[in-house]
């Protein structure tokens, strides 16, 4: 792989020309021409400059018309690689994708119980340096890293200014990991990442309006996409919907409130609740599956005991969705969204959640509209917010839509 810093001259028309390719490839020079409205000379001198970049390589011959037949264009997505970090409260993630955003490699691991701002992004570098071994060989660039971490992030500095599930603040990711990679490194809230992950990649491409994307892990976020451009809010805190007070008299949070909507519908809620079930002496087949060892026991454990049938854990999933329908019945009144997708490591217990969150939506929501606004389990998967970070990278190169506002 090489490296080195990488400099996009970004142009309007170069953007505009580059993601016709990507979108429509294999697809000739005149044809780009026609459909973006571009002269013919300056299609072809962005086309000449890309081909040089290597962003783009000629094709096969197209169909002619008559005269000669055209060479086709096709975006080069094997000649350079992407990669993006998922830095959550107990996970690291991190994928390396092409240029298409394609994964090719994945990695996941557990941060350890006590990290410091050094430790972290230690940590990260080995992590980055380890994932950049795999595509060593190739003769790829690699053109960004694009972090989504967890917390409050400043994503125009990129730094962390709280994260409160580590208790740090104040780390600067994009300054130390560009020295020392020597690369672009954008960063960005994990959910908000995740929102342009699923706006890029999954959304109809003409989607407007207002779609959340509702991050449920072992914390719980909102990434806000108006109109295409994410909302950051005056001081980055625009989403953040897991401090949402749900519960006056409830149980402490990470934050130091009491009674948010995460303390009652994260992974570690429940977690908690059926380690406190358990504990309780209440019968499940969560006891056999870690071997009576309750510290054993994770939200995924809870799952796969719902798969199983057990009621218990059944219960406690269908809880959660009454739980995080009223997070989304707030979310609805507030933001009158048309689209809500509900990602992160919970959305594989989708079955058991998507029900109950419908049901205490058409039961609370103000209108018949809003009873019936669309929610859906994102299709990305574990890795959705690894993967939103690649879009970090690519959304500079190839969109001039998806920026901030
Ligand atoms: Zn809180």
């Amino acid at each position: 792989m090489q490296r080195g810093t990488f400099q996009w001259m970004k142009s309007i028309n170069k953007t505009i020309v580059l993601n016709k390719i990507r979108m429509s490839g294999p697809i000739s020079r005149a044809q780009i021409a026609k459909e973006t409205n571009l002269t013919p000379p300056t299609v072809s001198s962005i086309v000449k400059e890309l081909l040089h970049e290597h962003f783009v390589v000629e094709s096969q011959q197209g169909q002619s018309s008559g005269g000669r037949k055209p060479t086709m264009l096709v975006l080069n997505h094997q000649g350079f690689y992407v990669l993006g970090v998922d830095v959550g409260p107990v996970k690291i993630r991190t994928v390396l994708t092409d240029l298409n955003g394609n994964v090719l490699f994945s990695h996941s691991s557990y941060l350890p119980a006590y990290v410091t701002n050094k430790s972290l992004l230690d940590l990260l570098k080995t992590e980055i340096s380890n994932m950049l071994k795999n595509a060593a060989d190739s003769t790829g660039k690699l053109l960004g890293i694009g972090i989504g971490m967890h917390g409050v992030v400043d994503h125009k500095h990129g730094s962390s200014l709280f994260a409160p599930s580590l208790n740090l603040r104040n780390i600067p990711i994009k300054e130390e990991l560009e020295h020392y990679f020597q690369v672009t490194v954008r960063v960005e809230n994990d959910a908000r990442a995740m929102a342009l992950g699923e706006t890029w990649f999954v959304s109809d491409q003409n989607d407007s309006g207002t779609v959340v994307t509702v991050n449920v892990g072992n914390g719980i976020g909102a990434g806000i996409v108006v109109d295409g451009k994410l909302l950051h809010g005056e001081h980055n805190l625009a989403g953040e919907i897991g401090h949402m007070s749900i519960d006056l008299g409830g149980s402490k949070c990470t934050c130091g409130n009491f009674g948010c909507l995460q303390t009652l519908a994260s992974g570690m809620a429940i977690k908690e609740r059926a380690m406190k079930e358990l504990t309780m002496g209440k019968e499940s087949y969560i006891n056999e599956i870690v071997d009576g060892d309750l510290d054993r026991i994770e939200a995924r454990t809870v799952y796969q005991a719902a798969c199983h049938g057990d009621s218990l854990s059944i219960d406690l999933l269908t809880n959660t969705g009454i739980y995080l329908g009223i997070g989304i019945t707030n979310l609805i009144h507030l933001l009158n969204p048309n689209k809500i997708i509900i990602s992160g490591g919970i959305s594989n217990a989708k079955d058991f959640l998507l029900p109950s969150i419908k049901e205490t939506v058409a039961a609370r929501a103000l209108t018949v509209q809003a009873k019936n606004t669309e929610i859906v389990a994102s299709r990305l998967g574990e890795y959705s917010a690894a993967i939103g970070s690649v879009v970090l990278i690519l959304s500079d190169m190839f969109s001039a839509e998806l920026v901030e506002c």
